[in-house]
């Protein structure tokens, strides 16, 4: 049986683990963990999603794309129905 033992997490963009000393997040749609900069997310951004750690609201490229295409779907309902 697989060991569950303390998750080390591992960057999904260049599979390094991500360790404490990391700078780095976890998406909120897919759930993976992400190196800042394998994400290019700056360190200011960082400073302020990481000040929120209750409810972080970030998402990696691939969900961010998924969800812009979302929005956009949305917007374009939304003035529909206006
Ligand atoms: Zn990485
Ligand atoms: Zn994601």
């Amino acid at each position: 049986m697989p060991p569950r033992k303390s998750n080390l997490n591992n960057c999904d963009e260049c599979k390094k683990d991500v360790g404490s000393e990391d700078k780095a997040l976890v998406c909120c749609v897919c759930e993976k963990w992400f190196h800042i900069n394998c994400q290019r997310v700056t360190l200011e951004d960082y400073k302020f999603l990481a000040k929120s750690d209750d409810s972080i609201q970030w998402y990696c490229k691939g969900c961010r794309g998924a969800s812009l295409k979302l929005f956009k779907m949305l917007t374009l309902v939304s003035k529909r129905q206006d």
